[in-house]
């Protein structure tokens, strides 16, 4: 079945959902997005995706013509429209339409689209088992270059590593900053536990601030760990207790190999498994109700 898409103001049918070739998101990457879930017909951490969405825009300098609140509104009107209460939702902004030149200001004004659809990012086994998982020569930005804090359209960098990692046999990757410190997966934050800690690297060692990280984060305070933000090296992972990665589609995943060495037991660990156990009751009752009934 067709799928009913926002684009710039409008419903559309998936077929006529066009955007064009002069568009700056296509042409140089030039925009943001956000992932964002909705669970048990609910909009999981909504406020947290919107806010973060417009602080990228104000950072890049890139004018949303919508408020955050009609920008909510769109993301809950694409999830009626195609009568969806559990879906992924991807919502993009672009610098839009424009000419062949790099300048921002000759495109005048942001394209933006919104797509609810189904995701299954991993197959249960992987969730049941754990992820192995290999570290990649491709450093992750440096924060002076295209900051990793932004959701931006560009994800070279990642692919590169994404690529890296399936040459060397696995289907996720573990990067590491210009410094040799730990920073992210290719799409997911990296988490390990330590002598009662979780711990994960600062935003500063180039990570995204991940939804799902904070969420995880408090979720661990609650249960008594104590959480910190704190820089790590490989080393540190193969010595970790457990280690699992978070992101709005991977949800919570357990990581039991890196680089060949097994992580704790090689099974998922408790603490990580307790830590999803919230997760999956925290998506039952946060964000806005899409449909009222
Ligand atoms: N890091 C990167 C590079 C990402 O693309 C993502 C989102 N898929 C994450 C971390 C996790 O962020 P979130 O929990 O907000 O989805």
């Amino acid at each position: 079945m067709s799928l009913t898409i926002y684009l710039n103001g409008q419903f559309v049918k998936e077929e006529e959902a066009k955007i064009s070739v002069f568009d700056h998101g296509l042409l140089y990457g030039d925009g943001i997005f956000e992932g964002i879930r909705a669970y048990h017909n609910r909009v999981f951490k909504l406020d947290e995706h919107i806010d973060r969405l417009y602080e990228n825009a104000n950072s890049i300098m890139l004018d949303l013509w919508l408020s955050k609140d009609e920008m909510k509104e769109v993301i809950l009107e694409t999830l009626r429209k195609n009568n969806l209460r559990d879906a992924y939702i991807r919502l993009v902004v672009t610098r839009g339409y424009g000419d062949l030149g790099l300048d921002p200001a000759k495109c005048p004004k942001a394209t933006i689209f919104c797509i609810a659809a189904k995701i299954q990012l991993y197959p249960q086994e992987l969730y049941d088992n754990g992820l192995v998982v290999n570290t990649v020569a491709t450093r992750r930005n440096t924060n002076e270059s295209t900051n990793p804090r932004f959701k931006s359209l560009n994800y070279l960098n990642n692919i590169m590593a994404k690529i890296e990692s399936k040459l060397t046999g696995t289907i996720e990757a573990i990067m590491l900053n210009n410094e040799g410190y730990v920073a992210e997966a290719t799409g997911d934050n990296i988490f390990i536990i330590k002598k009662g800690q979780l711990i994960t690297p600062p935003t500063y060692a180039g990570v995204l601030e991940g939804v799902t990280r904070n969420a995880v984060m408090e979720l661990a305070a609650k249960r008594g760990l104590e959480v910190k933000e704190t820089l790590f090296s490989r080393h540190d992972i193969y010595s970790a207790e457990e280690c699992f990665l978070t992101g709005t589609a991977a949800e919570v995943i357990s990581v039991i190999k890196v680089d060949g060495r097994v992580i704790g037991s090689g099974k998922p660990g408790e603490m990580t498994k307790s830590l999803t156990a919230d997760f999956r009751e925290l998506t039952k009752v946060d964000g806005p109700l899409i449909f009222k009934d």
